[in-house]
Order: structure tokens, then sequence, then C-alpha cells
């Protein structure tokens, strides 16, 4: 029997985006029902993206440190150094389930009520979950609704994922040996990341990528530029300018037909002991009842919604992967929120231009605001700060001297307007350059800020004294 739950807000999905906007509704005084459908929250990021990813990113650093001799310097040696993928992926699913088990005592903590089951909105003011065979396992009435289901890997037609040989970013986290020859179709966020782990395990890794720079969207030029030059030190190899047409299975191989964007007739065969497919993510709104709501989806699949988060159905809001915005957990968690205040009568607010992004390589690529390339495309005057972590103590004290930060601030007003760095701990940096930017702050403002000597921050201040005065101390 189905059971029926009154409450006054239903978040539909327990990612990032969701599992914060239910815990904030439910600190809020709203009595707040999630329905996810997966075995455990956390969604995408928890079960098969940010956590799994950096987890391996993590492993698989140390493990290149140690066998690649990189720790000799320091004076440690270690030899006969061992992989044991086994533990790697142990260690991998240990953090995975202590961290979305955090999620499930924090819906305890809070009495945010988790239904198991696919939601499927059916009016205004009510959800159905429904179990795997399709049958109502509760209706919940509600005042609110929060659409949060996220995204999913984008195919690639013609391929068929077996997710051991031809894989999506979730096989990727889980493949039981160490391809020899691995192949990555995309070099954006994920084809980099997951490429550099099994790169680091000993794979020999092949990006191949329709643009002719990699990085994905919003990058600088000159910083995709650089960790191109690194990760070819790495011994990658890049096709860029290049585009998959098809690949097939021929005994234990894969063989991939590549052909070049300007020129198609330059075709070429490439092969491979594992293909990973990384060409961006959409909006997962399967199954959801919104074509009887009259929700319209925008051409890339997104759910329309106005600055306070709504749909065209004033009770119905959606956040995260499946609206409009950078597919970032982080923006997910913020608008989830803001989305939950503004139901309660607050403010809503979010400054795109200040959400950062990182690609966790090593060293660690971190940005927020405009690029160069924005900002010459937008006629913005600007002057450029920049730093090199040659110059930086802490840098030449861990031996990590790879990188820079830049600063690209407003040529009349001094005022930051980008930041970009190539940093060991860029993921963390980058924090600092966001809480400038959020409050207006001048390349002047960060150069007198007092910071603690010596750390790779230093690099920030003497980025922005160079965009202020013209002239940093330390270069
Ligand atoms: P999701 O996390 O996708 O969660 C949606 C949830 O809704 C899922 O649990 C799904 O099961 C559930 N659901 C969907 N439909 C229904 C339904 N009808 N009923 C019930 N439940 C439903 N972002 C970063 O910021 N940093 C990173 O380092 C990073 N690394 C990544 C690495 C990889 C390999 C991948 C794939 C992604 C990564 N991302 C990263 C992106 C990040 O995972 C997403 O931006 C984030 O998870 C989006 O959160 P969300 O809440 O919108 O959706
Ligand atoms: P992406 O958009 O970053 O990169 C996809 C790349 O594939 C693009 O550069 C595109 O030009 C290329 N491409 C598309 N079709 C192609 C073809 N036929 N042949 C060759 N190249 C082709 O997408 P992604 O790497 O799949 O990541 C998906 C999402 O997950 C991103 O939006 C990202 O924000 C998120 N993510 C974030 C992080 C992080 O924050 N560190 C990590 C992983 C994933």
């Amino acid at each position: 029997y189905a059971s029926t739950i009154e409450a006054d807000l239903v978040v539909i999905g327990g990612g990032p985006g969701g599992y914060v906007a239910s815990i904030k509704g439910a600190q809020l005084g709203m009595k707040t029902v999630c329905i996810e459908k997966g075995e455990t929250l956390g969604g995408t990021c928890l079960n098969v993206g940010c956590i799994p990813s950096k987890s391996l990113l993590n492993s698989s650093h140390y493990y290149h440190l140690a066998h690649a001799g990189e720790l000799k310097k320091f004076g440690i040696l270690v030899d006969n150094v061992k992989l044991d993928l086994e533990r790697v992926m142990e260690q991998k699913r240990n953090t995975v389930k202590a961290l979305t088990g955090g999620i499930a005592s924090l819906y305890k903590k809070n009495k945010v009520e988790w239904v198991k089951g696919h939601g499927k909105i059916t009016s205004p003011n009510q959800v159905n979950a429904l179990g795997p065979d399709g049958s109502v396992i509760s209706t919940i009435n509600t005042k609110n609704i929060i659409i949060a289901t996220g995204s999913e890997v984008t195919p690639f037609p013609g391929l068929e994922f077996d997710e051991k040989q031809i894989i999506s970013s979730t096989g990727c986290l889980s493949l039981s040996q160490v391809p020899k020859k691995f192949i990555v179709i995309g070099a954006g966020v994920i084809g980099l990341e997951l490429g550099s782990v099994w790169q680091r395990l000993g794979a020999e890794v092949t990006a191949i990528e329709f643009l002719p720079t990699i990085g994905g969207v919003g990058i600088d030029g000159e910083v995709s530029q650089m960790i191109q030059k690194m990760l070819v030190k790495d011994s990658w190899n890049f096709k860029l300018g290049t585009k998959v047409t098809t690949a097939r299975k021929q005994g234990n191989d894969i063989i991939v037909s590549v052909e070049n964007v300007k020129d198609p007739s330059k075709k070429e065969e490439l092969t491979c002991d594992a293909l990973l497919v990384c060409v961006g993510r959409r909006p997962y709104t399967t199954n959801l009842g919104l074509e009887d709501l009259g929700i319209e989806r925008d051409e890339k699949g997104r759910i329309p919604v106005n600055n306070r988060f709504q749909t065209v159905v004033p009770s119905i809001y959606a956040i995260g992967d499946c609206i409009h915005g950078p597919m970032l957990a982080h923006k997910a968690e913020d608008e989830g929120v803001i989305t939950v205040e503004g139901i309660a009568g607050g403010a809503v607010h979010i400054d795109y231009n200040c959400v950062p992004s990182v690609i966790y390589l090593h060293p660690e690529v971190g940005w927020v605001g405009k690029s160069e390339e924005d900002l010459k495309k937008e006629g913005i005057e600007y002057k450029i700060g920049k730093f090199p972590y040659l110059a930086n103590s802490r840098a030449k004290t861990n031996a990590e001297t790879e990188g820079f930060v830049k600063i690209l601030a407003d040529k009349n007003t001094d005022k930051i307007l980008g930041v970009h760095m190539i940093c060991s701990c860029a993921g963390e940096l980058i924090n600092e350059a966001v809480l400038a930017m959020e409050y207006g702050a001048s390349a002047e403002d960060v150069a007198r800020t007092c910071h603690a000597h010596p750390t790779f921050a230093e690099a920030f201040k003497e980025a922005n004294l160079a965009a202020y005065f013209g002239k940093p101390i330390n270069f």
C-alpha cells in the first residue's frame, strides 16, 4: 500500500544540490522530504564524480611520486614500488561510503525524511515516489517542490558502453586493471583528470579533442597551453582539432577512427585497449512528469527557471546540473541554499562570475571570473599581474615550482576581473580569489592584505601587487 505524506518541501534528487537544499529546508523549519532513487545519497558527485575521482587522483599521485623516483630529491629512497590496484579502489570505496553515509546521518540529525524511489511530479503540489517496477510507494502532498535531478553522461552516437573497455566516467573509476593504451574522447575536465589517473598508474594516454585547445569551456588560453605542455612532459599524446567518427572492437583492441576537423580528408585509425567517452554531460529529467505540467526544456535539455529558480509552475523550482550554468557541485549547492531561502521569503542572489573552476591535475588548475579571451571579446581594457611559482619560497621548499598566478584587473578601476592559477594547491587558493572578487576587491586591496609566510598564497598577493603597481617584490 502506498503511504501518504504531508510536507512543506519535496526535493527530488539527493546530490549536492538536492541534499543541501533538503538540509536547509529542514533547518528553516519546513517539513522536508527528499526523494532519491539511488542506494545512497550524494548523487553523481559523491558516488561517481568528484569524490571517487579525487580519491583516485590522490592515490595515483602518491604512486607516481614513489614509482617515478620523485621522492629521491627529498632523500627518500624506495625500492621495488608496486601498485595494489584493489587497495586503491578500496580506499576510494571507503571514502565514498563514509561521505554518503555522512549525508544520511545529517538527514537524521536535521529530520529530513529520505524516501527511496523515483520522484514523479503529478501536480503543482504533489509528487509520487515510484518503486523500481513503476508502482507508487508514496504520495507526498507538498507546498513546494525542488527538482535537483542532475545530469548524466552524454552518449557518443554509435558507441555502447560496456564499462570495461568502452567506458564512461563511471566505468573509468572502477577499472580492474591498468590499460596499456588508453584513449580519451574529449580533453575537457573529465578527460584530463581521469586520463591523469591512469597515466600515472602506467597507461599510455592519448586525448582526442575537437577544439584546438584543452581544458574545456572558460579556461584561459595561456593556462590551457601551459597545462598541455606539462601533460606532454608526462608523456601524454594530444590530437587536437580532431574528432572521433567511430570506434569498433577488434579482438581485444578497440580501433578508433578520427578525422581532422578542418580537413576531413585527413583520417587516421588509432588502437587502444580502453576508450573513455567524456564529451560532456546532459541534464537528466527522465520520467519526472514535466510534460504534463507544461514545463518545457531548452535546446540542451535544461529546465528553464527565473532568477528565484522557479519554473513556469510557481511552486516548482529547479537547481543544479539540470538547469543553466556550469555543471559543478558547489554551484548546485549554492543554488540549493538560496532557492530554499527564497521560498522562505529571503533574497535570492548568485553571481555566476564568482563560481570557481578547478581541474585537479598536479599541479592543480584554478580560475574564477573572466579569461583574457573573454575580456578581449567584451572589449574591456585590462592589466595583467603575474607571478611565477619559481619565485615563491614555499613552492621552492616543496619543489613544486611549476605554474603561476595571473591577475586580470580593470585598467581604469583596478577591480579584479579574473584570476587564473596553476599551483599545487590551486583548488584551495582559488577560494581566496573568489572571496576577493565576491567583495569587489581591487588588486591593491589584496596586495595590501597581510599574507602568512612562507605560503603558496603569497604568489597571489604578489601577482596582485604586480597588477596594481606594475612590479612585484620577489621577482
Ligand atoms: P547530481 O549529483 O547528478 O544528483 C542528482 C540525483 O538525483 C542523483 O542522485 C539521481 O539518482 C537523483 N535522481 C534523478 N532523477 C530522480 C528522480 N526522478 N527521482 C529520484 N531521484 C532522482 N563537480 C565539481 O564541482 N567538482 C569536481 O571535482 C567534480 N568532479 C566530477 C567528476 C566526475 C567524474 C563527474 C561525472 C562529475 C564531476 N563533477 C564535479 C560534477 C558534479 O558531480 C555535478 O555538478 C554535481 O553532482 C551536480 O549536482 P546535482 O545535485 O545537480 O546533481
Ligand atoms: P567538458 O565539457 O568539460 O569536455 C568535453 C570535451 O569534449 C570538450 O572539450 C569538447 O570539445 C570535446 N568533444 C565533444 N565532442 C567531441 C568529439 N566528437 N571528438 C572529440 N572531442 C569532443 O565535459 P566532461 O569533461 O565530460 O565533463 C562533464 C562535466 O562534469 C563538466 O561540465 C564539468 O563541469 C564536470 N566536471 C567537473 C570537474 C571539476 O570541477 N574538477 C571534474 C569532472 C567533471
